[in-house]
């Protein structure tokens, strides 16, 4: 399946004084451990009939090794200047696909899977990247809301608090609507902790590599699951206030204070309750029965 010419050992992630000076502007904290890079390809699981997607390549530091793994990887980089050296590597092993593009902009269907995946043949789609931190949460999301259904697996570096809110159990103070969204749509596990000496530049905070398995089936029924995001959003957008507070005073939905109350109460859940505390099944619950409220 995979159209490489070569697999032995080349990397562009040499550091040394030819490369462009990362930007800090665009979430530029390259990789500089062959360890982590090695352990986050292996958490990939990857095989030949697989096509990755790779956000933000950088300097390479983990394209080859993908592609000595996977059947084609899609590289998508912003940075211009860092074009050339994707497209050198891409010369030397034949499988990789330099995109120069804001991943924000593409049409994961029509731009990548459509174009790229499936004229070659390519069973699943897996993503896997050190994502540039300043846009961590719409990148999760678009590829949670745009097409989880085109989506296996995604194998992500974030930072570690990210990590911990995607994988938060109801209760805490780094449960949210993340965590909601991201456990309804996959299976998220935090693989393993990166320290900061492990960039370059080093980041100020530590990072975690989490694997987000995509779900075959949704975890609970949904009626309208638009108005479910909108109950979830709605209950942690003030989170100091009540459950019935925060959805009766939002812009988004119709029911009052009183009508989440009482409809909490016949859950029976207590009235005085926060958003905090219900699970992603209650919230279901709650979001189904406020429909018709
Ligand atoms: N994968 C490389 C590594 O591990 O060394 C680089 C990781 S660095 C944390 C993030 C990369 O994402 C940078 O190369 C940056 O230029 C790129 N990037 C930032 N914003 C992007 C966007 N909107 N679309 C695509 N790439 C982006």
């Amino acid at each position: 399946m995979s159209t490489r010419k070569q697999t032995k050992k080349y990397s562009y992630n040499s550091g040394s004084s030819g490369l462009s000076k990362p930007k800090k502007s665009l979430g530029q904290n390259f990789l500089n451990d062959q360890k982590v890079v090695q352990d986050i390809v292996l958490c990939a699981d990857l095989s030949p009939s697989d096509a990755v997607i790779e956000i933000g390549p950088g300097r390479g530091a983990m394209t080859g090794k993908l592609a000595e793994r996977a059947g084609l990887v899609i590289a998508v980089e912003i940075d211009r200047d860092l074009i050339p050296g994707i497209e050198e590597l891409a010369n030397a092993y034949g499988n990789i696909i330099p995109l120069h593009a804001d991943i924000l902009d593409l049409d994961i269907e029509k731009d990548i899977v459509e174009k790229y995946v499936l004229p070659r043949g390519l069973s699943r789609v897996k993503v896997c990247a050190n994502l540039p931190y300043y846009i961590t949460t719409p990148i999760i999301m678009k590829f949670l809301e745009e097409c989880p259904q085109l989506i296996d697996d995604m194998v992500i570096m974030v930072q570690k608090e990210v990590a911990e809110r995607m994988t938060a159990a109801p209760g805490g103070k780094d449960y949210g609507a993340m965590t909601v969204t991201v456990n309804y749509f996959t299976e998220p596990r935090i693989a393993f902790i990166v320290p900061p000496r492990c960039f370059i530049p080093q980041p100020s905070v530590d990072s975690a590599v989490v694997r987000l398995k995509m779900r075959k089936e949704p975890p609970f029924e949904l009626d309208d699951r638009d108005f479910f995001f909108k109950v979830v959003k709605a209950a942690f957008s003030q989170r100091r206030k009540t459950l019935a507070n925060a959805l009766g005073n939002s812009a988004n939905l119709s029911a009052t204070s009183q009508q989440v109350a009482e409809t909490l109460v016949a859950m029976g859940i207590n009235p005085m309750a926060r958003g905090e505390t219900l699970s992603g099944q209650q919230f279901a619950a709650l979001a189904n029965r406020l429909l018709s409220v």
